[in-house]
């Protein structure tokens, strides 16, 4: 457990999956992020989903930012990812936490992929979807929204109507447009380039302030400017994006924490006027 000023952050992997390593890296070659994310057989290098909890007792609010992978679609799906059916997903391990799932007031989406909202949307008695949350609402930048309903053929596969359906329906939708306070304390900003409309949430307190820099920075390697995703569609936005971000966390001082990376929960970073680095934080409890 974390804390900025009252606020109480609770980082916990909700899954395990594994993706192609070229795919995460882009334009870098494998000797170079091979170092730091051995690839297995299949070249796909260990992921995880490490959502964010955030308690603030002083606004009656409790937050959680992404929901996770989800269980898979089906065998074919949990095989191409290697997703590991042993993580606890969200609900139970909010409930190690002593948290209901009616006990969240706003889910936040950082983006619509399915290894963001999976968890996100459980089983109803119907079969269908149903919003895992029943009381939040669910926040979302109306950008992202409008891409997902109608993505590119270029990125499709990374959006389940499966799972956007249930949100939908649920009338527990909030768009957002643009940078948003979304209650004291809590902002999110849209910073685009991985998909039109991601954003970034920013929680900030008396002792300082912690990013949740989603895939704009998936793992601490992708701090370097050039290592971007070949999955983000508008790449030279994702750039301007961090470089933007990564400047306010130096000169602020800002915590990241980061959502894929398996082995580096939390950063600080420092830049030598151009390129930047991380360093790892002696970290929140990881769950
Ligand atoms: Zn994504």
């Amino acid at each position: 457990m974390a804390s900025v000023g009252t606020v109480r952050l609770f980082p916990i992997i909700v899954s395990r999956f594994a993706l192609d390593g070229g795919a995460m890296f882009g334009i870098i070659p494998r000797p170079l992020w091979e170092q730091t994310h051995p690839a297995d057989q299949q070249g796909r290098i260990s992921m995880v989903a490490r959502v964010l909890v955030a308690q603030f007792p002083e606004q009656g609010r409790l937050a959680v930012i992404d929901g996770g992978m989800g269980p898979g679609r089906d065998e074919r799906d949990r095989g191409r990812y290697a997703i590991d059916g042993q993580t606890p997903g969200i609900v139970r391990a909010l409930a190690r936490l002593g948290i209901s799932a009616d006990e969240v007031t706003d889910a936040v989406i950082t983006h619509l992929h399915f290894d963001h909202i999976g968890g996100f949307v459980v089983p109803g008695s119907s079969g269908e979807g149903v919003p895992t949350f029943p009381r939040a609402r669910y926040h979302v930048q109306r950008e992202q929204w409008e891409w997902a309903n109608d993505p590119s053929i270029r990125d499709r596969g990374s959006f389940r109507e499966e799972q956007i359906r249930p949100l939908r329906t649920s009338g527990q939708l909030n768009f957002i447009d643009g940078d948003h306070t979304l209650f004291p304390g809590f902002q999110v900003l849209n910073v685009g380039g991985h998909t039109p409309g991601l954003q970034v949430p920013l929680i900030s307190g008396k002792t300082g302030t912690v990013a949740y820099p989603t895939d704009l920075i998936p793992t601490s390697a992708h701090v370097r400017r050039s290592w971007i995703m070949a999955y983000d569609l508008f790449p030279l936005d994702s750039l301007e994006a961090k470089v933007r971000l990564l400047s306010r966390a130096v000169d602020e001082g800002w915590m990241l924490l980061l959502e894929h990376d398996p082995q580096v929960a939390s950063i600080t970073v420092s830049t030598d006027g151009e390129e930047f680095t991380a360093h790892p934080c002696v970290c929140p409890a990881v769950l």
